[in-house]
């Protein structure tokens, strides 16, 4: 039974926010996952993990961890200084995600969140400095019980992994059973030749799915052929998690990092959005149901 889940930012303009209103805010929608960025977990006292954890325990939500990686820790690197500090940043994450008792850390965990400002003809030895970098930080993973989840994103967000391809490509290299990837619709738009083809490649190695449109709104308000999607994740059996991640307001770090320049929903209150998470919810319900996942 696939579990429904959304990320944090749908309603916060900044990345950190208040962490337990949105644990019962999801669990009062109906949502089992709730997902927000991992660096946050750095700055917490074990005190505040140990009641995050319980909240979400008592709430019924699981946590789930992403990470658009912070360049200063950029593990692919041509500097072995940044590359070897990005791999113990990453180990600490997964350290505070072990205490969490969590199981999942995806997003640009890879390299730094970003494109190169210079000439790049080649990027053999940006994959080759990751996946070094990855071999050292998946053992941390597999030590703490955590997958490590690689998200094929856009063009504009990595030069590293933009596709299904070579995802697939940079898991196989990296021998451990903790190493993961994940898919994305919205990146999936702009990168794939064919969404659900892609998905089909993927097949049992899709380990998490994000959602969301075409332009980042809620599923359902786009153009993606959400029929095809959900048709493909039933073909390959995905009884994984389906975590939506809309982004539709203008402003803060998140209008900033993820380019949103307008807002994609009109008067985006919090009651609003409250509404636009429930409807995205019943929409993903149906079409699982429809679909027989
Ligand atoms: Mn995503």
């Amino acid at each position: 039974m696939n579990k429904f889940g959304i990320f944090m930012n749908f309603w916060e303009k900044n990345w950190d926010a208040d962490h337990a209103k949105y644990i019962k805010k999801v669990s009062k929608i109906g949502f089992d996952v709730l997902e927000f960025q991992a660096q946050p977990l750095l700055e917490m006292s074990d005190e505040k993990l140990r009641g995050l954890k319980a909240l979400a325990d008592d709430e019924g939500i699981e946590l789930t961890y992403s990470l658009g990686l912070d360049r200063a820790y950029d593990v692919s690197s041509p500097d072995k200084k940044v590359r070897d500090g990005g791999v113990v940043y990453l180990q600490r994450i997964i350290g505070q995600i072990e205490k969490m008792e969590g199981k999942l850390l995806s997003g640009v965990s890879y390299a730094g969140w970003g494109t190169p400002d210079y000439v790049l003809d080649d990027k053999s030895r940006l994959w080759d400095n990751s996946l070094e970098s990855m071999r050292k930080i998946i053992k941390t993973a597999e030590d703490c019980g955590v997958t490590y989840c690689v998200e094929a994103v856009n063009r504009f967000e990595t030069c590293l992994i933009n596709t299904a391809a070579e995802a697939l490509e940079y898991t196989a290299r990296i021998d451990s059973p903790n190493i993961g990837i994940l898919l994305d619709t919205y990146h999936m738009n702009i990168e794939e030749n064919s969404i659900p083809d892609a998905i089909r490649a993927v097949g049992k190695k899709l380990t998490s799915f994000h959602t969301g449109e075409n332009n980042r709104t809620a599923p359902g308000r786009g153009h993606l052929d959400w029929d095809g999607i959900f048709g493909a994740l039933s073909e390959i059996g995905y009884g994984g998690r389906i975590i939506s991640e809309p982004f539709v307001m203008m402003g803060g770090e998140v209008g900033r990092d993820i380019h949103v320049f307008r807002n994609l929903l009109e008067n985006p209150t919090e009651e609003r959005i409250d509404a636009e998470a429930e409807y995205l919810l019943n929409f993903e319900r149906g079409m699982a149901r429809k679909y027989g996942l």
